[in-house]
């Protein structure tokens, strides 16, 4: 369903909804915990928001979901009709409402699969900490905010917009469960902030990716596993992964990239025998810098959430290459 909610503006800035807090909704406004995410449109979320000067808003429900329960088949479509929606002219920008709990993850895929069709338009991913029906939510005012970052000037890349600041798919990660700004940067600062409805540019707008995976999606999902090392890690779960079928492994390591021995003997000896295996630190900042040389690759500043993302469309889009 396609729905223009403004006058017709020369210009569109399309929203797509897929769920989460920001479209939650409970029984009682004072209660912002017991609520069901995914429960109010896209379109009644639009209802009270101020629409930028100059354009008009369309507005799809691409999901109703909790995004613990984001899906590839999801991404799949939402990136897709993002795709299909920056090639019109008419487009100047997109923006998603998105549960907070995996939007990093999403921001990511989409970074990787939009590549170049985001050179000069951006997409950015908002959504709440508290539900639509809450007293005093914040899905309305981040809303707006991620409409302004997305209708400014030279806006490009895909963002995330919470609470007034913006981060590039790269930087910006959920940090804290609770608050209402509950994100920030992986290992950096906010490229943006908006304040009373006026964007300020601080950073540089996100650099699109290259385009080799923006048919990855097509791909079935390939079975991608997160295995932490810490105190008395072992070889065990991988062994049984492996013995599963698993096609991929992150290991989320301790500090700069280190696993445990034990994991590490087994898992040196899974990626000498072909299966991908990549390491990413499990500390919430920072990234991993080359010291001892390693036999398995680190993904640099990449999260281990994210680490996974990219291992998912990397095998993708290899599986894509080889049906071509
Ligand atoms: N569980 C919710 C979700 O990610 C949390 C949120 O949106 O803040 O859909």
């Amino acid at each position: 369903m396609t729905q223009a909610i403004s006058t017709p503006a020369a210009q569109v800035l399309w929203v797509f909804g897929t769920g989460g807090t920001i479209s939650g909704r409970a029984a009682d406004p004072k209660d912002v915990l017991g609520y069901t995410a995914g429960e109010v449109s896209v379109d009644a979320l639009l209802g009270d928001v101020a629409v930028p000067d100059g354009v008009s808003v369309r507005a799809e429900q691409v999901a109703q979901v909790d995004s613990k329960d984001m899906s590839w088949a999801i991404w799949q479509d939402l990136a897709q009709r993002v795709r299909a929606a920056l090639m019109q002219p008419e487009t100047r920008g997109v923006v998603i409402t998105h549960g907070t709990d995996t939007m990093e993850e999403t921001a990511y895929c989409l970074h990787r699969v939009l590549g170049p069709a985001v050179a000069h338009k951006a997409v950015v991913l908002t959504g709440a900490m508290r539900p639509a029906s809450a007293l005093e939510p914040d899905g309305p005012g981040n809303i707006a905010d991620a409409m302004r970052v997305a209708c400014a000037p030279g806006a490009r890349g895909v963002a995330l917009c919470m609470a007034g600041r913006v981060w590039d798919a790269l930087q910006g990660q959920k940090l804290h469960s609770g608050r209402l700004d509950a994100f920030g940067a992986r290992d950096g600062e906010a490229f943006a902030e908006v304040c009373a409805g006026e964007v300020s540019v601080t950073g540089d707008w996100p650099q699109p990716s290259g385009d080799a995976w923006a048919h990855a999606l097509a791909a079935e999902a390939p079975w991608v596993e997160l295995l932490t090392s810490g105190t008395q890690a072992s070889a065990r779960a991988l062994q049984a992964l492996i013995s599963a079928g698993v096609e991929g492994v992150v290991l989320a390591t301790t500090g700069n990239g280190t696993v445990h021995q034990d994991l590490l003997r087994a898992a040196e000896a899974a990626y000498a025998a072909g299966l991908p295996v990549v390491r990413a630190s499990r500390t919430a900042h920072g990234n991993i810098r080359d010291g001892h040389p390693q036999a398995i690759p680190h993904a640099g500043g990449l999260s281990p959430f994210k680490a996974r993302v990219e291992m998912m469309l990397r095998l993708a889009s290899e599986q894509q290459a080889v049906l071509a």
